[in-house]
């Protein structure tokens, strides 16, 4: 008996030590590895009624700082690493009130405020008032790294800052002319004397922005972690010494395990309320979610007007919460979500993780580069060639097939061609990584795959191979249809009304002469932001896209085009609404909102030229540059070409380099009509196409 008791003692003392270790090593629970990061550029915003450029210009200036941003964690960076680059960016960019472009405050010199902390242990630095650091973001993060301290202040700071090596400048660095003037309305205003203006104060172009702002980011990384990073330039016209809440941990900035929160606006109120820590309180022991807790500070403990904040939470939910007209902000994730946004429209971006590759036309074996990104597709390529629009198919095919073996030797290719049955198409699609469409006539890729604008088994298929990250290319006609729109036929000439005469086009638009208009027909619909062309230079064919995207905003359409050159490919990540150009060639992106006709002349387009690396984002209807970083060379058209288009292609991009760096008008002439240019700042020229009247013509 005894030895029972024992033995079940025994039994039962073991189960309780196997749960007990079980308990012990504490398995971890598996970390969704979803990265998601928010930034902010302050709530005190342009007007409403700002003219589009000057929020375009703020848009780009806030999808550049995400993209970095988004680039850091999306290639393994900490959250914390993620909001230092970001809020950088962000101070190195005038628009904003942090860095350069800083407040002024009374005396009319600058003083600076920034923290960051890392949620995940509660480390943080802060800097307030210091006047000599060009990224006090990285003073922040040197004290927090480089201290037992979290927050230095005043000459402390700047003393300390220089022993960091980091990158010191005078204090008229942060000044603009535009603060400047916010700083004398502000003081005129109290009826306080303005401070003399340093000799030195350096001369930026001025640009529309609000009275006060900040900036600041939030993010989660793969493993879970949060962070913070807020920096300032204060409120214009502060007091000397006045310290606001952004580097106060727990007001103006702060991040644990549960959420990370940046804040702007009133800085004494932020402070008040300890709006930041208070946000993680309430989820923390109110067991609040992250939108009732930021909607309460905002909303309910602050006044109306005071500003906003930018919150993110473990399973890296975002709020963005203002009660302010608007404020700059800007969420990405690894879904692919990535919208900017300064009052609330809203752009939410499709979901497809896939990519289109449109190629203006022939390629030269120098864009190798097309090809293998077909392969990196995938570890297994496996390459679909659709031979729909060539006369040729099987010419088409052995061409393609052999380009595609020779750069990607371990791609596995198949062919469809107009005739391979519907099953068996989509069964080769579903089966794909990727999908080369030949060039040839658009019209019969449409006709057999998607008539009349209606899906079919097979264009439901390549949607599909979009939505799992596939890549869809496609080389003249191959590109045209990937829009929602394209073009059938019709020269410029024709597209610009200038009928009789003959078109300068030597290529395949027999129609051209008896059209008035470019011609449209429904593309297949796979790229939604632009309307593309093909063999764009070497064909002359800016005055079509400029007439067709003219006549297509006035129809609701997309105002913007691209017009791809031969030998060069732009690559649509459709996620991320960002187009990249690749190849040797040119390609033109043209903006058409401003477009107007006067007469028969179409003016006010403007374009910019798009070469190898440059990054083009789609944001609230607008196209944003990121020019690349490295040298490029534009390799002329395709090899195979004849010499009179290389000719042609090269005026043009002259034409087009000299409009956008001259100071007065260029202009060249083009058969019966002429372009005529001039700068638009930042790599853009503004173009109008000028057709004679028929009484200038007769003269
Ligand atoms: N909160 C900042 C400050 O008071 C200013 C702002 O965000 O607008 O210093």
């Amino acid at each position: 008996m005894m030895q029972r008791t024992g033995g079940i003692r025994f039994a039962l003392c073991s189960v309780a030590v196997v749960v007990l270790l079980l308990r012990c090593t504490n398995t971890p629970t598996p970390v969704d590895p979803c990265w998601s990061i928010a930034l902010h550029g302050g709530a005190g915003t342009v007007d409403r009624d700002a003219p589009q450029s000057v929020r375009d210009e703020f848009n780009a200036s806030l999808a550049r700082a995400l993209r970095k941003g988004a680039n850091a964690l999306g290639s393994g960076s900490s959250a914390l690493d993620a909001c230092e680059i970001v809020v950088v960016d962000l101070e190195d960019d005038p628009h904003f009130n942090a860095g350069r472009g800083a407040a002024f405050n009374a005396v009319g010199t600058h003083e600076l405020d920034a923290a960051i902390m890392d949620g995940s242990t509660l480390r943080c630095g802060a800097v307030a008032g210091v006047t000599s650091v060009k990224n006090p973001i990285k003073l922040a993060r040197a004290v927090m790294e480089r201290t037992k301290h979290v927050l230095l202040a005043g000459r402390g700071a700047d003393d300390f800052a220089a022993t960091t090596g980091l990158e010191l400048v005078p204090n008229s660095f942060f000044g603009t002319p535009h603060r400047r003037k916010m700083l004398e309305d502000s003081l005129r205003e109290s009826a306080a004397p303005v401070p003399a203006k340093p000799d030195n104060a350096p001369a930026t172009r001025d640009t529309a922005a609000a009275k006060r702002g900040t900036v600041g980011c939030v993010a989660r990384d793969s493993l879970g972690r949060l962070a913070v990073a807020t920096s300032t330039g204060g409120l214009t016209g502060k007091k000397l010494g006045r310290v606001g809440d952004s580097p106060i941990i727990g007001a103006g900035s702060y991040a644990n395990a549960i959420c990370a929160v940046s804040c702007t606006g009133s800085g004494e109120e932020f402070i008040r309320h300890s709006v930041a820590r208070s946000i993680a309180a309430r989820m923390e022991f109110g067991h609040e979610s992250l939108a009732q807790a930021t909607r309460h500070l905002v909303f309910d403990s602050l006044r109306p007007d005071d500003g906003g904040v930018i919150a993110i939470d473990a399973a890296g939910t975002i709020e963005m919460v203002y009660s302010t007209p608007g404020m700059y902000r800007g969420a990405a994730d690894c879904n692919g979500r990535f919208e900017v946004s300064i009052f609330d429209e809203r752009t939410t971006v499709p979901a497809p993780s896939g990519a289109l590759i449109a190629i203006g036309g022939g390629l030269s074996d120098e864009n190798t580069v097309v090809y293998r990104e077909l392969c990196a597709s995938s570890s297994a390529a496996r390459i679909v060639i659709v031979t729909a629009a060539s006369g040729s198919q099987e010419e088409a095919a052995t061409e393609v097939r052999e380009a595609i073996s020779r750069h990607c030797p371990s791609a596995s290719i198949e062919v469809v061609t107009r005739e391979t049955s519907t099953d068996e198409t989509v069964a080769r699609f579903n089966n794909a990584t990727a999908l080369f469409f030949t060039g040839g006539d658009q019209k019969r890729i449409v006709a057999r795959y998607r008539p009349a604008g209606v899906e079919s088994a097979e264009s439901r298929a390549m949607r599909a191979l979009l939505l799992r990250g596939g890549v869809i290319a496609g080389t003249s006609a191959g590109d045209a249809m990937m829009g929602s729109l394209m073009f059938h036929g019709g020269s410029s000439e024709a597209a610009l009304g200038v009928i009789g005469q003959p078109p300068t086009d030597d290529g395949d638009d027999e129609t051209a002469r008896v059209v008035v208009g470019p011609r449209f027909g429904l593309g297949m619909a796979l790229e939604p932001w632009v309307l593309t062309d093909s063999h764009f230079f070497e064909r002359n064919r800016i005055g079509r896209l400029i007439a067709a995207l003219h006549k297509a905003q006035l129809d609701g359409g997309s105002p913007l085009g691209l017009g791809i050159g031969e030998n060069a490919a732009v690559k649509f990540e459709l996620a991320m609404s960002r187009a990249t150009a690749i190849g040797g060639g040119a390609s033109l992106l043209v903006d058409a909102r401003e477009v107007r006709r006067d007469g028969g002349s179409l003016r006010g387009a403007r374009v910019r030229v798009i070469l190898d690396g440059d990054q083009i984002d789609f944001v609230l209807g607008a196209a944003l540059v990121t020019p690349s970083a490295g040298p490029v060379e534009v390799v002329d058209a395709a090899t195979n070409d004849a010499p009179p288009r290389v000719a042609r292609s090269r005026a043009m991009l002259d034409f087009l380099r000299r409009a956008a760096a001259s100071e007065g008008a260029v202009t060249l002439q083009l058969g019966g009509w002429r372009l005529e240019g001039r700068a638009a700042g930042a790599g853009w020229a503004t173009i109008d196409i000028v057709v004679p009247s028929a009484r200038e013509k007769t003269r």
